[in-house]
């Protein structure tokens, strides 16, 4: 039979596959003696097997919790629903990897009529015992039941009115009690039936929601942000509880060893007395700093830091925790590797290699290289900034800079963004809800909750500029408008947040790029010197190449010379060239083409310094060039001394079905020759003209044909460049390299490697294309119906984004095999979008490509994602 329960004592941290994150550190924290209030974890298998059986608890997994039930009665002396000594728990969702936020907890579990009245007498605090009560009828209503909080909260308001008081803390036991019994009725009316007395029939509700709670919409959209496969499912935690709302002697925190927004080395966190961990969480009531929790509570907060220590010691990273204090009694609930800024990552994980805690292998390992990201964007300028003058100041919740319009709800952030509105959300306080909002805006701004509110750790995750906790800010969401400083904003006013200053700035503050220094530098370093593959960048204009450069990349691996015409006149006379009637007409077009596209080139060769440089010849279909307006068609005609109506023919012979399977790529040179040869001339000429004023450098040009799907194709296309490449040498008197290779990105082509690698010196993948092609899903429209196919489970990702590995990087890895079997010297790399995702350069490394090559800023990415391929399979 297999085993679906684990009590604490019987795991450890190496089974966070079965036990989920949080039990296994459970487990972990009671194997290294730390105070954790027993119990035990329901398996991430009992989850997936909980899906399989239809979304039911099977009799064996049921059976098997009832027996632990039973042990975990043994171990704590308590009993569920007994009138001496009850047993309450907390129920809590654990993924293999941390979702902060995303699935469900139900605390106070075990209360009912009989329960509360014995904890009442027990503990002296009846209060305290209705408390309790009602929050775990509300909580279960709402989290398992799926009755919305509103009604609770609603009939909470109407007792403080009745009762003249403002706050919560202020109604009586008597009051809770009544409240209890209001929510008592209104479950029953809502669901029809009573609400549950039976701890046991409880338990298995709550169960259920947390394995349910893995498929609800934000869990399955943080998924797929952050990679995390469906198919993990998600343990559940049942502790034993503890009470940080018994009393003033009680509370609960949450706390970093390290600071997560800096990196700093420093205890940070907040607490708060009298409450219960959701109250921190929530940011319903705002928290103290947890420095004043020495002063209330000075025995249980040394412990508190001698667990920090033994805890960083033990996992060698900075450590998130929640604990609560019951009467004076430290508790530890949970730790786990805390989330962090992607400057505190990059600054623990070079702190933790100089403390001699971690090898700088570890170090770079630790990087989540997506975070970089945040990094790589826009800072505030700095003289702006400090001739601006801030309006409010709140939490630094999660560093860098935002400005953009002010928007008041999830849904206009989205509604915004999406019609391409730079947005602020400002809201009282932020719930998981706003997931995709809060992803939409630039910036997060809260009226309430601390550095550990929703809003705060969300954001950070994100990589989101927040300032959280604004308290000075008179919030009026439902006419959509605030008073700071005396001003009243509204909608669509603009403002700027300082997510490290916790600053607020009326109006727009101008940005800067960011720059790779100090940590950054550091850990960029150690990228280097272990990683084996290439990292270049998809580049057409000489500025992103010098920011590529800037950023690391060791060449060109795409330059895509359509970009090249759209600026100023070019576009006149591309379009010469193709409303061309003869072979002279285009020729004399392509004169007027030849001068900037050299100069181009020269410029991109400058750029790189004298690494690779690999130009693609002319690919798009050629409508995509034509002009659209009367005016621009007039303009042409008169151009070319032709008639409008002879260039709309013209325009409309160019039509296609199906033009991304139509008129482009390499066939357009088998059709029009001279395409090839003017590109093959500005390429040579402006290589040869800046390897002349660079001895030092030795320039060979790579030169690549697209849309190859046959050997003979590239083989005609390859007899133009080499003709006209050769002639241009020898006439400059040079014996300079260069090489003639071709984009995979066709499935006949990667099927056929072997006999293109007869011609090719080289082959980069387009997986874009290659992408659109091996599914037959077009790279244009696929986002029509890739939401459909999440909603299904038929796709995890957009495989346009992450690289389908099964499909498309099998005809990879054959092409590679292949191609190198046929011309060992063949190099291979990547240049579709997949070149700056994570997953997919790991993938790149497995397969023995020589490099990828991304758009600027996902060149550290990559950098770091080679590395880390690297450092793993080596391990
Ligand atoms: C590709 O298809 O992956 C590619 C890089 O080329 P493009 O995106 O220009 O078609
Ligand atoms: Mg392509």
């Amino acid at each position: 039979m297999a085993k679906w329960v684990y009590l604490f004592t019987e795991g450890d941290a190496t089974m966070r596959n079965l036990l989920g994150g949080k039990g296994a550190n459970l487990a972990e924290m009671t194997n290294i003696g730390l105070p954790v209030p027993q119990g035990f974890t329901i398996t991430t298998e009992a989850c997936t097997q909980y899906y399989e059986d239809g979304r039911e608890i099977n009799d064996e997994i049921q059976g098997q919790i009832n027996e632990y039930i039973e042990k975990m009665e043994e171990i704590t002396g308590k009993k569920f629903g007994d009138k001496e000594n009850p047993l309450l728990v907390s129920v809590r969702s654990g993924a293999r990897a941390s979702m902060p936020g995303m699935m469900d907890t139900i605390l106070n579990l075990g209360l009912n009529e009989t329960v509360v009245e014995t904890i009442a007498a027990k503990s002296g605090n009846p209060r305290w015992a209705w408390d309790c009560y009602r929050r775990f009828i509300q909580m279960y209503s709402d989290v398992v039941m799926e009755v919305g909080k509103k009604y609770f909260e609603e009939l909470i308001d109407e007792m403080k009115a009745k009762k003249g008081v403002s706050q919560d803390v202020d109604l009586t036991a008597e009051d809770l009690k009544e409240l209890a019994s209001q929510f008592k009725a209104e479950y029953k009316e809502k669901i029809g039936e009573d609400f549950p007395d039976d701890p046991k029939k409880q338990l298995m509700g709550a169960i259920k929601a947390v394995f349910r709670s893995w498929d609800n919409p934000r869990a399955n959209v943080y998924r797929r942000d952050n990679d995390i496969p469906y198919s993990w499912g998600t343990a559940v935690n049942v502790q034993s509880m503890a009470f940080g709302n018994m009393g003033d002697d009680c509370g609960t925190g949450v706390a970093f060893t390290r600071d997560p927004a800096t990196g700093e080395k420093k205890l940070m966190g907040e607490f708060l007395t009298n409450a219960q961990g959701e109250d921190v969480v929530a940011g319903v009531r705002t928290p103290m700093p947890i420095a004043q929790m020495e002063e209330k509570f000075p025995e249980a907060f040394e412990q508190f830091k001698q667990v920090c220590q033994t805890l960083e010691d033990h996992y060698r990273d900075m450590q998130d925790m929640e604990f609560t204090v019951e009467n004076k009694k430290l508790y530890m609930l949970q730790t786990r590797n805390g989330k962090r800024t992607a400057q505190a990552a990059l600054k623990i994980a070079c702190d933790l290699v100089d403390e001699g805690m971690r090898t700088e292998e570890e170090a770079v390992a630790m990087i989540d290289p997506r975070n970089l990201d945040t990094l790589l964007h826009p800072q505030f300028d700095a003289a702006a900034l400090k001739a601006a003058t801030p309006m409010g100041k709140a939490l630094g919740a999660s560093p860098g800079a935002a400005c953009g319009k002010i928007v008041f709800t999830a849904e206009d952030a989205k509604a915004w963004a999406e019609r391409g509105e730079k947005v602020v959300l400002v809201r009282l306080e932020t719930s998981p809800e706003d997931i995709e909002g809060m992803k939409s805006a630039q910036g997060i701004l809260t009226v309430r909750g601390g550095m550990t509110s929703h809003a705060a750790v969300v954001a950070r995750g994100m990589g989101t500029c927040c300032v959280s906790g604004c308290g000075d800010i008179v919030m009026d969401e439902a006419n959509k408008k605030f008073t700071l400083a005396g001003k009243e904003f509204h909608e669509g006013d603009s403002i700027s947040l300082d997510g490290s200053t916790g600053n607020i700035y009326d109006g727009i503050i101008p940005t800067v790029d960011a720059t790779i220094a100090g940590e950054f530098g550091r850990i960029m370093a150690w990228a280097d010197k272990y990683r084996t593959m290439g990292v270049r960048t998809n580049a057409d204009t000489p500025s992103d190449a010098k920011k590529a450069r800037e950023l690391g990349a060791e060449g060109i691996g795409l330059c895509r010379t359509e970009h090249m015409f759209f600026e100023g006149n070019r576009i006149d006379a591309f379009r010469e060239m193709i409303c061309s009637d003869t072979v002279e007409e285009r020729e004399a077009a392509l004169d007027k083409i030849l001068p900037y596209q050299q100069g181009d080139f020269e410029q991109l060769f400058e750029a790189m310094e004298g690494n690779p440089v690999t130009i693609r010849f002319l690919d798009p279909p050629l409508h995509e060039f034509v002009p659209q307006t009367e005016e621009d068609i007039k303009k042409l005609a008169d151009a070319q001394g032709k008639s409008v109506e002879t260039i709309k023919a013209i325009i409309e012979s160019l039509k296609e079905f199906n033009p991304m399977m139509g008129h482009r790529g390499c066939r357009l040179t088998v059709t029009y020759p001279e395409i090839a040869v003017m590109q093959t001339k500005a390429v040579i000429r402006a290589a040869l003209a800046v390897q002349a004023k660079h001895a030092d450098w030795t320039i060979v040009p790579e030169i690549m044909i697209p849309l190859v799907g046959e050997e003979k194709e590239l083989k005609y296309v390859k007899k133009i460049v080499v003709k006209t490449a050769d002639e241009e040498i020898k006439a400059a008197g040079s014996d300079m390299k260069y090489e003639v290779g071709t984009m995979i990105e066709i499935p006949r082509a990667a099927l056929l490697a072997d006999e293109i690698a007869k011609e090719a010196e080289f082959f980069c993948f387009g997986t874009n294309d290659l992408t659109q092609m091996t599914f037959g899903f077009s790279r244009d429209d696929a986002g029509k119906f890739l939401d459909a196919y999440y909603d299904a489970k038929i796709f995890e990702n957009d495989p346009f984004a992450k690289l389908d590995q099964n499909g498309v990087g099998k005809l990879m890895d054959m092409a590679v095999k292949l191609g190198k079997g046929q011309r060992p010297e063949l190099h291979c790399g990547i240049c579709g979008e997949h070149g700056g995702d994570p997953s997919s350069v790991e993938f790149c490394h497995r397969i023995g490509l020589d490099y990828v090559s991304c758009s600027p800023f996902r060149v550290p990415i990559a950098r770091l994602a080679a590395a880390q391929a690297a450092i793993s399979m080596k391990h």
